[in-house]
């Protein structure tokens, strides 16, 4: 097959409107039901509800406010130790910081890509008065959700679930977003379904659904005036943004049929080559494979180095590296994307906790040195890639991918 670059650039992950959001937006428009309150906003929290199976779902502006919210009623305070996962979207972490609690990174396992449990059985050895988890799922791949749930429940920890990337994944057959007492989803523009912005807190807790809406529309008292005992927040989803989800929501089903199709077809596409896929079990989980990735084999990689802002690498007969392959796919017009830089990596984090199966991710072990690497985020930093998933790429541009990465191992 000749490689030739694509007319149409070819994205990582792009909004697909169908039609029915322009007409809850000018439903919303026509009957001036342009405010965080409408028909649209009630109608997209009984969708979540009804398709996610939690009792109660709060519609907020975006998914990091969710996330925010739920580490407050979580009830995390100002010093407070909180585990997160490492390897995961910033958004996961910051609403620890703004809480002013810390942060404690918790590395991850090679047979999904998420929070390893025994980092985490590990982390509660070492500061054993935690008591917040926060859990995200990569990529709509869903984690250990019963060892980690069962980690918490024996350390009275409560679990914050992060499943913005994977909203419409089961584990066990149970929907991602319903593990933690508070899970938050998102409908940023290149999750899986979106309202262009715009997220969820999930819970089964009553009062705390009641107390997200309140302190999402600023913390008013019941009173004929503004009257205010906490502190408020303008976190509240717009009837406008709810309309565009409201439209999406009958195509979810749809969009991770593609998605998942396209990862078959690079499953397929890669025999031979020294590289797989982002890993699942089959028989406990069912992504909604939101990101196809991939990483190359650790015998199949020519050397590759990333400081704080650039990347170099020397080309090799046989090997190839992620810089490589994201530049060759910025050649040909389509968008790839390094793998999350996992948290301990990044500088704003730098001063905290970052633990291991071995303990102390920090000191950096002999065994580590020698290449025993305990360091598993690092590894699949360096060695892993986003490959294009949009769902309106066709199989000819998805096979011209595939060629472009045989090429980068010739
Ligand atoms: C997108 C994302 C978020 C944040 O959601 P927004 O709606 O963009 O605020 C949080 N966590 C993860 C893992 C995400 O991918």
């Amino acid at each position: 097959m000749e490689i030739k670059p694509f007319e149409k650039k070819v994205w990582l992950s792009s909004p697909t409107m169908h039609g029915d959001e322009l007409k809850y937006v000018t439903e919303a428009y026509e009957t001036n039901w342009m405010s965080t309150v409408g028909k649209n906003i009630n109608e997209v929290e009984r969708l979540t509800c009804e398709k996610v199976g939690c009792k109660y779902a709060v519609a907020l502006s975006a998914g990091t406010a969710a996330l925010h919210l739920a580490v407050k009623l979580a009830g995390v305070k100002p010093g407070d130790k909180v585990f997160c996962t490492d390897m995961t979207f910033a958004a996961t972490v910051n609403p620890v910081l703004y809480e002013k609690g810390e942060p404690v990174f918790i590395d991850t396992e090679y047979d999904t890509w998420n929070m390893d449990p025994k980092a985490l059985e590990k982390a509660f050895e070492i500061y054993p008065d935690t008591k917040v988890v926060v859990v995200a799922n990569l990529y709509g791949v869903p984690g250990k959700m019963d060892e980690i749930g069962e980690i918490c429940k024996k350390h009275g920890a409560v679990m914050i679930e992060d499943a913005a990337e994977s909203l419409g994944a089961t584990y066990k057959g149970r929907q991602t977003g319903t593990f933690g007492t508070y899970n938050a989803i998102s409908f940023n523009g290149n999750k899986i379904i979106t309202g262009s912005s715009g997220g969820m807190l999930l819970t089964d807790d009553l009062d705390a659904a009641n107390k997200a809406r309140k302190w999402s529309t600023q913390s008013r008292e019941d009173a004929p005036w503004y009257q205010h005992e906490e502190v408020g927040y303008n976190y509240r989803m717009s009837n406008v943004i709810a309309g565009v989800v409201r439209g999406q929501y009958p195509h979810l089903d749809e969009h991770i049929a593609q998605k998942k199709a396209i990862y078959m077809r690079y499953k397929e596409g890669f025999k031979g080559l020294p590289v797989s896929m982002n890993p699942y079990d089959e028989s406990i989980c069912e992504p909604n494979f939101w990101l196809s990735c991939m990483i190359i084999d650790k015998d199949a990689m020519c050397k590759q180095v990333r400081s704080d802002n650039e990347a170099c690498y020397i080309s090799e007969k046989g090997k190839s590296c992620p810089t490589e392959i994201l530049e060759k796919f910025a050649a040909y017009n389509a968008e790839g994307r390094p793998i999350w830089k996992p948290m301990h990596m990044q500088p704003i984090y730098r001063m905290n906790p970052f633990i291991t199966r071995e303990g102390n991710g920090r000191a950096r072990t002999n065994a580590y040195i020698a290449g025993g690497c305990s360091d598993v985020g690092a590894d699949i930093y360096a060695r892993g890639l986003c490959l294009p998933s949009d769902n309106k790429m066709t199989a000819e541009e998805q096979d011209m991918i595939i060629e472009i990465i045989r090429s980068c191992f010739e």
